[in-house]
């Protein structure tokens, strides 16, 4: 059996819990096929983690990234110098994100680093309008914003903070909106919409709306359990927050570049965030890249402001890495080209309802849910009661591990099942994927 390299750590795992566990090695990739150290082919049906949009071993990012190299490979964008490949994709970045009236594009090296900076800058927009008070942020129970301090104390699982605490102060969660499972047992989207914005009414009001910096969410929670908001939810959103003058960041990390089947999250429920996080699809992960673009209203702050509070005393060496923004020029034109959002929605449509067809009857499946291409199948001990299935108990492992011998690599967390394919997934693709699950469901269920 081959096992894992003792020299280093995995992320979000105890090092211990996989020393005899046989090793996944994934050596090559190729369109939404991936293949390990024995030459076995898997299909992806993480998009790597949720970000290979375009697939694997792409020719036109493969030549955008190679010649990039060619031209140069790194430059920095600190002391007010520049790149061709930065200022053209912050360029593209605002432009197909117009119908948000975004204006200004902040690169990052990352996901996590995205959202730091937007928790920043919503500070400091406060403080240049003359509002310093504003330093608190609400954020959602179940909520994944990385792993920074920042972002684990706006994070809703609290297992993101455990170990690592004293968090941000100031950091204050309320219930997500999540028809399953939610305090009101309420399972009509419109009236838990309402429970679930009067809550944070509340939560404002209590805090006192002058020390509220920023709500963050994600236009639809990934990590957390692909939880799908109702659709009257981040309407609702954008009015309590423009009430009460609390901006709004939407974490795209994910659901940037159509992966909910519109081009961003944000933009299938008809709302324009005030801060956008970016990161993953921005570049179909071939290069790590990350960006927060922040709108009119956000930049304005800057405008008229000429002392030392405006100084963006953040970023990264690696913001806005030549190669990565080649990649993710290369990425974003694919994305656009080939329509990637309207396929997700049709792919993500019909793997949808197959997959509840198909695995509805199963005991341990208690609901299967997503939008666009990101699903999730909860597993549970009891349809009726809703229990979930111990997240310790390897059970969600075992049926990973069956449809990986079936030739599919599904994420197993906790207690889900969780599904994220490239945008470019075709319906054979969607078949093969649900066939390995009926698989799996038919042999650990
Ligand atoms: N925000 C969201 C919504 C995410 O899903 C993730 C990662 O999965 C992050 C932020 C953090 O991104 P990264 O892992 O690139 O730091």
């Amino acid at each position: 059996m081959s096992t894992y390299s003792e020299n280093f750590w995995h992320p979000m795992l105890h090092p211990n819990e996989i020393k005899q566990r046989e090793a996944i090695h994934i050596v090559r990739g190729d369109g939404v096929y991936i293949y390990d150290d024995k030459e076995k082919q898997l299909l992806d049906a993480v998009a790597g983690l949720w970000c290979v949009n375009v697939g694997h071993g792409h020719p036109q990012m493969k030549a955008a990234i190679t010649q990039q190299l060619d031209e140069l490979e790194y430059f920095q964008l600190f002391d007010g110098i520049s790149h061709p490949r930065a200022t053209e994709m912050a360029d593209k970045l605002i432009a197909m994100s117009a119908q948000e009236n975004m204006k200004k594009a902040f690169f990052t090296s990352g996901g996590s680093d995205s959202v730091e900076t937007a928790l920043k800058l919503a500070r400091q927009y406060h403080i240049l309008r003359g509002e310093a008070d504003r330093k608190k942020f609400i954020s959602l129970k179940n909520a994944y914003h990385g792993v920074h301090f920042g972002g684990a104390s706006v994070n809703g699982l609290n297992v993101f903070r455990r170990n690592y605490e004293p968090m941000l102060s100031g950091t204050f969660h309320v219930d997500a909106p999540w028809t399953y499972r939610n305090p009101w047992n309420c399972e009509d989207p419109d009236q838990l919409a309402e429970f679930c914005i009067q809550q944070l009414i509340s939560e404002i009001e209590h805090q006192m709306p002058d020390t509220i910096a920023a709500f963050i969410a994600e236009p639809v929670m990934g990590a957390g359990g692909v939880i799908v908001p109702p659709e009257k939810y981040w309407p609702r959103l954008r009015e309590v927050c423009d009430h009460y003058g609390i901006l709004l960041i939407a974490d795209e990390v994910v659901t940037g570049f159509g992966r909910s089947g519109s081009m961003f999250g944000s933009r299938g429920w008809g709302v324009a965030p005030d801060i956008m996080c970016l990161a993953k699809g921005i570049s179909s992960g071939y290069v790590p890249l990350g960006a927060v673009l922040v709108n009119q209203k956000v930049e304005q702050a800057w405008e008229s402001n000429n002392d030392f509070n405006g100084v963006i005393m953040t970023g990264y060496t690696y913001s806005g890495h030549p190669l990565a923004c080649a990649a993710g020029l290369a990425a974003l034109d694919i994305v656009e080209t080939q329509n990637l959002p309207e396929n997700a929605k049709q792919q993500g449509a019909y793997l949808l309802e197959n997959l509840k067809e198909q695995l509805s009857a199963f005991s341990s499946v208690g609901e299967v849910r997503g939008k666009g291409l990101m699903i999730a199948i909860d597993l549970v001990v009891d349809k009726q009661t809703r229990e979930p299935v111990d997240p310790m108990s390897g059970f969600a492992n075992e049926l990973a591990a069956v449809a990986r011998r079936e030739g599919v690599l599904v994420r197993p967390v906790g207690t889900k099942l969780i599904l994220s394919p490239p945008l470019v997934f075709e319906q054979q693709h969607c078949d093969e994927l649900i066939r390995a699950l009926v698989v799996a469901f038919r042999e650990i269920d």
